[in-house]
């Protein structure tokens, strides 16, 4: 079942992570678009530097005096124009079969959209040389020249070389345009493609996160309902005695005056419902603090043959009244220790003794057993009773659980007996098992370490 606060905390931490994850791809999808940008730019600065240097080397050879122009340069140059005459709008390729610029700078200098012009050194334009591909820019314009972008918004990347004469006079300068269109539109298809990326991986991280936060959140619904369970339960067992003491007063109010023996009854009445009352919270604040670990932990050696036989000797009277032999049988050679608190485990072994002889019918037979492995204390309590059923036995160790409920609560069990021995057990970092058959009997087992190996 889904409870509103459950629902809602999943969906808070499916937020969160898919949130978190949203802020890493991004970064990610930044990071790897910066990446790429960055490798444009190198390459088109390379390929920009090899050009420049390319055409300064044709220009250079053919440039004699400073600031004069030699008619020579239009057969080195692809689409040159001077600018003493108006230049056209566009250079196209096969004008150009002459130029001496290598063919691989050519090739490239065709692919990038290039625009050079010569100026002497009183900046003023001498010739212009356009290699544009495509769209012809504005480059004959001499705005065009003073700015990154173009009238149509488009951006360039723009050099200037100082040019010398053979004698190493300085000539004037040469000016590179190359146009970023090819760039800027790869780069554009590389933020859709990420953008796309990212998205998707967010769909399919939210989707996840939902699967993941349900996951994680099944253990603490489980011990949610637990507790809910718990609570409903101690509620149920509570009110059992408190109504039976309710009774038992209202009678009492209702007869109006009783003599010393009806007195005497109706006391006693209310001390055994009050003494019930009392046992169960105490076992419940028990419990409570076994599973908080709040409980002082006192541990200390304890000798475990001792404890059985101070066990044996102190239920002989109630083993007695139930008509039951109860006897220990020590199958160790030496004084086997563990480490614990003394009080706990003579409380674990006492329900076990307890309920052996509650559930043993009269002349029956309960016994202690104490043997030892390499590395463990094993502790057997075992009795000729009615037995548990398969089905049942997993389900004795929970809180409250109880075969017969009727039976337990004439017998004043509460349902706890065994929770409580659980739960010591495991604070002793010791496990609790039963074996057992209808009508024939049970063993529990109770295996602790031994104190040499906890050191
Ligand atoms: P209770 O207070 O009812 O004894 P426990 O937690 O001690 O509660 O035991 C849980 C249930 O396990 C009991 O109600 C009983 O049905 C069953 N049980 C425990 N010990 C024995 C035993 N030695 N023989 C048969 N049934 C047992």
């Amino acid at each position: 079942m889904q409870s509103k606060p459950f629902h809602l905390t999943r969906w808070r931490l499916a937020g969160y992570y898919t949130g978190v994850m949203a802020l890493i791809l991004s970064l990610c999808g930044y990071t790897v678009y910066r990446l790429i940008v960055h490798v444009q730019w190198v390459n088109m600065e390379r390929e920009m530097e090899s050009v420049t240097t390319s055409l300064q080397e044709t220009v250079e050879p053919a440039l004699k005096q400073p600031g004069h122009l030699e008619p020579a340069i239009s057969q080195l140059l692809p689409g040159v124009c001077l600018t003493s005459a108006s230049c056209p709008a566009h250079s196209p390729r096969s004008e150009n079969k002459q130029i001496r610029v290598e063919q691989k700078i050519l090739s490239q200098i065709y692919e990038g959209n290039y625009c050079m012009r010569l100026l002497d050194q009183t900046n003023r334009p001498l010739a212009l040389s356009q290699f544009f591909a495509k769209e012809q820019p504005p480059c004959t314009q001499e705005q065009f020249w003073q700015s990154l972008k173009d009238s149509g918004g488009d951006h360039y990347y723009k050099v200037s070389r100082i040019l010398y004469t053979p004698e190493r006079l300085p000539w004037g300068t040469m000016q590179v345009a190359r146009s970023l269109d090819d760039i800027d539109l790869y780069l554009f298809s590389v933020q859709w493609i990420l953008l796309a990326m990212v998205l998707l991986a967010l769909v399919l991280t939210s989707i996840a996160s939902w699967w993941l936060a349900g996951l994680a959140m099944q253990p603490v619904r489980e011990s949610y309902q637990q507790m809910q369970q718990f609570t409903a339960d101690a509620a149920h067992e509570l009110r059992t005695p408190l109504a039976s003491l309710r009774a038992i007063v209202q009678a009492a109010l209702k007869a109006g005056e009783l003599s010393q023996r009806e007195t005497q009854e109706t006391l006693q009445a209310v001390d055994r419902q009050s003494y019930r009352l009392s046992q169960l919270v105490q076992s419940l604040l028990f419990l409570c603090q076994l599973d908080q670990k709040v409980l002082p932990t006192q541990e200390r050696p304890c000798q475990m043959n001792a404890l059985i036989s101070e066990i044996v000797e102190d239920f002989q009277a109630l083993a007695l009244a139930a008509e039951v032999k109860l006897t220990a049988d020590l199958r160790v050679n030496d004084t086997l220790y563990v480490m614990g608190n003394e009080e706990q485990l003579y409380r674990l072994l006492s329900n076990l003794v307890i309920n052996a002889i509650q559930y043993t019918p009269h002349n029956g037979q309960v016994t202690l057993i104490l043997e030892r492995t390499q590395r463990h204390a094993l502790i057997q309590v075992r009795d000729a009773g009615i037995g548990i059923a398969p089905q049942d036995q997993a389900q004795i160790f929970k809180r409250f659980y109880r075969v017969d409920r009727e039976r337990s609560r004439h017998k004043g069990g509460t349902g706890l007996g065994l929770a409580i021995a659980a739960a010591i057990a495991q604070s002793h970092q010791g496990r609790l098992q039963v074996q057992s058959e209808l009508n024939r009997g049970s063993i529990f087992i109770l295996k602790l370490p031994l104190k040499s190996v906890l050191g």
